[in-house]
Protein backbone atom coordinates (compact mmCIF):
# COMPACT_ATOMS: atom_id res chain seq x y z
CA UNK A 1 0.00 0.00 0.00
CA UNK A 2 1.63 2.91 -1.18
CA UNK A 3 -1.65 5.52 -0.18
CA UNK A 4 -0.98 6.54 3.38
CA UNK A 5 -3.95 5.50 5.44
CA UNK A 6 -5.98 9.03 6.62
CA UNK A 7 -7.28 9.05 9.81
CA UNK A 8 -10.60 10.52 10.94
CA UNK A 9 -10.13 13.90 13.15
CA UNK A 10 -12.62 15.49 15.48
CA UNK A 11 -12.50 19.14 16.31
CA UNK A 12 -13.74 19.91 19.64
CA UNK A 13 -15.16 22.76 21.54
CA UNK A 14 -14.15 23.56 24.99
CA UNK A 15 -16.74 25.60 26.89
CA UNK A 16 -20.01 24.52 26.85
CA UNK A 17 -19.22 21.04 25.12
CA UNK A 18 -16.57 19.55 27.27
CA UNK A 19 -17.47 21.57 30.25
CA UNK A 20 -19.97 23.70 31.85
CA UNK A 21 -19.76 26.81 30.27
CA UNK A 22 -19.98 28.91 33.65
CA UNK A 23 -18.42 32.24 32.07
CA UNK A 24 -15.03 32.76 31.57
CA UNK A 25 -12.89 30.30 32.79
CA UNK A 26 -9.86 31.52 34.57
CA UNK A 27 -8.68 28.78 36.79
CA UNK A 28 -8.36 24.61 36.55
CA UNK A 29 -10.93 24.86 39.28
CA UNK A 30 -13.70 26.10 37.37
CA UNK A 31 -13.72 23.49 34.60
CA UNK A 32 -15.64 21.24 35.12
CA UNK A 33 -16.46 18.46 32.79
CA UNK A 34 -19.99 16.95 31.88
CA UNK A 35 -20.71 13.26 33.00
CA UNK A 36 -19.50 10.55 30.38
CA UNK A 37 -17.02 13.01 28.74
CA UNK A 38 -13.78 11.05 29.91
CA UNK A 39 -15.23 7.95 28.17
CA UNK A 40 -16.16 9.61 25.18
CA UNK A 41 -12.91 10.91 24.50
CA UNK A 42 -11.36 7.36 25.54
CA UNK A 43 -13.66 5.78 22.63
CA UNK A 44 -12.57 8.27 20.09
CA UNK A 45 -9.49 8.24 21.00
CA UNK A 46 -9.83 3.86 20.52
CA UNK A 47 -11.83 4.12 17.16
CA UNK A 48 -8.69 5.68 15.60
CA UNK A 49 -9.84 9.48 15.34
CA UNK A 50 -6.83 12.17 16.06
CA UNK A 51 -9.00 14.65 18.40
CA UNK A 52 -8.15 18.75 18.53
CA UNK A 53 -9.54 20.78 20.78
CA UNK A 54 -10.48 24.48 19.35
CA UNK A 55 -11.39 26.97 21.86
CA UNK A 56 -11.75 30.65 21.94
CA UNK A 57 -10.20 32.16 24.98
CA UNK A 58 -11.01 35.80 24.95
CA UNK A 59 -10.35 35.89 28.76
CA UNK A 60 -6.66 36.14 27.90
CA UNK A 61 -6.76 39.25 25.39
CA UNK A 62 -9.57 40.61 28.18
CA UNK A 63 -6.68 40.56 30.96
CA UNK A 64 -8.41 38.27 32.92
CA UNK A 65 -5.56 35.61 33.10
CA UNK A 66 -2.65 34.61 31.07
CA UNK A 67 -1.67 32.06 28.49
CA UNK A 68 0.34 30.45 31.56
CA UNK A 69 -3.26 29.87 33.61
CA UNK A 70 -5.01 28.54 30.41
CA UNK A 71 -1.83 26.30 30.00
CA UNK A 72 -2.92 25.23 33.64
CA UNK A 73 -6.18 24.61 33.00
CA UNK A 74 -5.58 22.49 29.77
CA UNK A 75 -3.23 20.51 31.94
CA UNK A 76 -6.10 19.59 34.38
CA UNK A 77 -8.44 18.63 31.15
CA UNK A 78 -5.42 16.64 30.53
CA UNK A 79 -5.21 14.64 33.78
CA UNK A 80 -8.72 14.14 33.94
CA UNK A 81 -9.11 12.55 30.28
CA UNK A 82 -5.87 10.46 31.40
CA UNK A 83 -7.43 8.60 34.03
CA UNK A 84 -9.94 7.38 31.50
CA UNK A 85 -6.97 5.90 29.23
CA UNK A 86 -8.41 9.58 26.62
CA UNK A 87 -5.73 12.22 25.08
CA UNK A 88 -5.75 15.33 22.92
CA UNK A 89 -3.51 15.01 20.14
CA UNK A 90 -3.51 19.23 19.86
CA UNK A 91 -4.79 22.21 21.74
CA UNK A 92 -5.61 24.95 19.42
CA UNK A 93 -7.06 28.40 20.86
CA UNK A 94 -6.98 31.88 19.66
CA UNK A 95 -6.09 34.54 22.64
CA UNK A 96 -7.75 37.45 20.85
CA UNK A 97 -10.21 39.86 21.98
CA UNK A 98 -13.28 40.15 19.60
CA UNK A 99 -12.44 43.41 18.45
CA UNK A 100 -8.88 42.12 17.74
CA UNK A 101 -10.57 40.61 14.72
CA UNK A 102 -7.77 38.34 14.05
CA UNK A 103 -8.25 35.43 11.95
CA UNK A 104 -8.26 32.69 13.83
CA UNK A 105 -11.04 33.44 16.68
CA UNK A 106 -14.09 31.10 15.37
CA UNK A 107 -16.02 31.61 13.33
CA UNK A 108 -12.57 32.52 11.57
CA UNK A 109 -10.78 29.61 10.14
CA UNK A 110 -7.25 29.96 10.65
CA UNK A 111 -6.75 27.71 13.38
CA UNK A 112 -8.18 24.72 11.59
CA UNK A 113 -6.83 25.82 8.38
CA UNK A 114 -3.10 25.45 10.90
CA UNK A 115 -4.81 21.81 11.72
CA UNK A 116 -4.46 21.18 7.93
CA UNK A 117 -0.93 22.55 7.19
CA UNK A 118 1.17 21.46 9.89
CA UNK A 119 -1.01 18.37 11.42
CA UNK A 120 -1.64 16.77 8.11
CA UNK A 121 -5.18 16.93 9.01
CA UNK A 122 -7.72 15.96 5.72
CA UNK A 123 -11.09 18.25 7.11
CA UNK A 124 -13.25 16.28 4.33
CA UNK A 125 -12.70 13.61 7.00
CA UNK A 126 -13.69 15.80 10.14
CA UNK A 127 -16.18 16.33 12.15
CA UNK A 128 -16.74 19.08 14.55
CA UNK A 129 -18.49 18.61 18.02
CA UNK A 130 -19.53 22.50 19.22
CA UNK A 131 -22.45 24.20 21.04
CA UNK A 132 -22.60 27.18 20.04
CA UNK A 133 -23.55 28.59 15.99
CA UNK A 134 -19.63 29.91 15.48
CA UNK A 135 -18.86 26.18 15.81
CA UNK A 136 -21.48 25.42 13.21
CA UNK A 137 -20.64 28.28 11.14
CA UNK A 138 -17.26 27.32 11.32
CA UNK A 139 -17.49 23.81 10.31
CA UNK A 140 -19.86 24.53 7.64
CA UNK A 141 -16.74 27.13 5.58
CA UNK A 142 -14.17 24.75 6.24
CA UNK A 143 -15.99 21.52 5.14
CA UNK A 144 -16.26 19.81 8.16
CA UNK A 145 -19.23 17.15 9.59
CA UNK A 146 -20.63 19.73 11.83
CA UNK A 147 -22.25 17.95 15.54
CA UNK A 148 -24.45 20.17 17.57
CA UNK A 149 -24.78 19.10 20.96
CA UNK A 150 -27.61 21.00 22.75
CA UNK A 151 -25.84 21.47 26.06
CA UNK A 152 -25.51 24.48 26.71
CA UNK A 153 -27.69 28.03 26.93
CA UNK A 154 -26.21 28.77 23.57
CA UNK A 155 -27.24 25.63 22.15
CA UNK A 156 -31.15 26.18 21.02
CA UNK A 157 -30.04 29.97 19.54
CA UNK A 158 -27.50 27.68 17.49
CA UNK A 159 -30.02 25.20 16.25
CA UNK A 160 -32.51 27.86 15.50
CA UNK A 161 -29.67 29.77 13.54
CA UNK A 162 -28.29 26.79 11.71
CA UNK A 163 -31.96 25.97 10.44
CA UNK A 164 -32.40 29.72 9.30
CA UNK A 165 -29.00 29.50 7.60
CA UNK A 166 -29.76 25.89 5.62
CA UNK A 167 -26.44 24.58 7.04
CA UNK A 168 -25.94 21.12 6.63
CA UNK A 169 -25.46 19.78 10.49
CA UNK A 170 -24.63 16.50 10.36
CA UNK A 171 -25.98 15.37 13.61
CA UNK A 172 -27.89 17.22 17.07
CA UNK A 173 -27.27 15.44 20.10
CA UNK A 174 -28.51 15.84 23.85
CA UNK A 175 -25.31 14.91 25.24
CA UNK A 176 -21.49 14.47 24.59
CA UNK A 177 -21.85 11.06 24.74
CA UNK A 178 -24.84 10.83 21.98
CA UNK A 179 -22.53 12.77 19.65
CA UNK A 180 -19.63 10.60 19.82
CA UNK A 181 -22.04 7.17 19.51
CA UNK A 182 -23.03 8.79 16.42
CA UNK A 183 -19.35 10.34 15.03
CA UNK A 184 -17.98 6.64 15.69
CA UNK A 185 -20.67 5.26 13.75
CA UNK A 186 -21.41 7.50 11.06
CA UNK A 187 -17.25 7.05 10.18
CA UNK A 188 -17.71 3.50 9.77
CA UNK A 189 -20.17 4.14 7.33
CA UNK A 190 -18.67 6.32 4.92
CA UNK A 191 -16.03 5.72 2.29
CA UNK A 192 -12.84 8.14 3.08
CA UNK A 193 -10.74 6.33 1.32
CA UNK A 194 -10.10 8.96 -2.16
CA UNK A 195 -6.60 6.78 -3.52
CA UNK A 196 -6.37 9.29 -5.93
CA UNK A 197 -6.40 12.36 -3.55
CA UNK A 198 -4.62 10.52 -1.15
CA UNK A 199 -1.24 9.44 -2.67
CA UNK A 200 -0.65 13.54 -4.00
CA UNK A 201 1.54 15.54 -1.86
MG1 LIG B 1 -18.70 26.46 23.37
ZN1 LIG C 1 -7.41 34.98 17.35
Amino acid sequence: MGAQVQRTTVFLDRDGTLNHDSGYITSPEALILFPGVVESIARLNRSGSRLFLVTNQSAIARGLMTVEDLHLIHQKLREELEVGGGWLDGILFCPHHPEDTCDCRKPNPDLIQQATRELNVDVAQSYFVGDKSTDMKLAHTVGSIGVLVMTSQFSQEALDSMKHQNYNIGFVASSFPEAVDWIIQDARGRKWNEPDKLVKK
